[in-house]
């Protein structure tokens, strides 16, 4: 049996918080783990800025429900599930990720928590662990599910070298030269198409 499990943001819908960032025209929000490597600082900076423009979850899933999937993802993504059980592995929240689940066709994603207060702003977030994507891939090959795994970024590579096979999808320039081992694919045609050759290799 296999498995095909892939990144969300950059692969199948924009990144988030900088689409976000975007359209509410809050630069501050385009800081991102390059710019301030503590992730817990991040998005505590991230979750004040929302409260000071009196951003709600609402508010926000209103934003992110506009911003929809990328084009010609929802397609991709319902010829591969006829093909292969897909799994998404993200490290987004459900509460952003959901509007734009929705329009992708309820896909199975696994993320992170993000909670509110009764005021609906957002007050903390939860990782459900780390590494989840990389523990989710080891855990999918012990019961014995054969995983290709697609991701754009950094925060896909240890999942990228767990799978049985990995394929970066229009990554960076930088992820390109520092992974060699995997194939790059630059639009959906020829993601499927790597899905399919690693599909008749493993
Ligand atoms: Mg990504």
């Amino acid at each position: 049996m296999q498995l095909v499990c892939l990144d969300l943001e950059g692969v199948l819908v924009p990144e988030i918080w900088i689409e976000f960032a975007e359209r509410t025209g809050i630069p501050e929000l385009r800081r991102t783990t390059r710019d301030e490597p503590d992730y817990d600082k991040l998005m505590s900076y991230r979750l004040g800025i929302l409260r000071q423009h009196k951003l709600g979850l609402l508010d926000i899933q209103k934003v992110i429900s506009d911003m929809g999937p990328m084009a010609g993802a929802k397609d991709f993504l319902d010829d591969l599930r006829e093909q292969f059980q897909v799994i998404i592995l993200s490290d987004t929240f459900y509460e952003f990720a959901m509007p734009m689940m929705r329009q992708l066709g309820m896909p199975t994603l696994f993320c992170h928590k993000l909670e509110a207060d009764a005021q609906g702003f957002l007050v903390n977030y939860h990782l459900r662990m780390p590494n989840q994507k990389k523990e989710a891939v080891q855990r999918f090959k012990e019961i014995n599910f054969k995983v290709i795994a697609a991701g754009d970024s950094y925060n896909d590579t240890a999942m990228l070298s767990e799978a049985h096979a990995g394929i970066l999808f229009h990554p960076p320039e930088n992820v390109i030269r520092e992974f060699p081992q995997f194939p790059v694919t630059m639009n959906y045609a020829e993601l499927r198409n790597e899905i399919d050759k690693a599909s008749a290799r493993i």
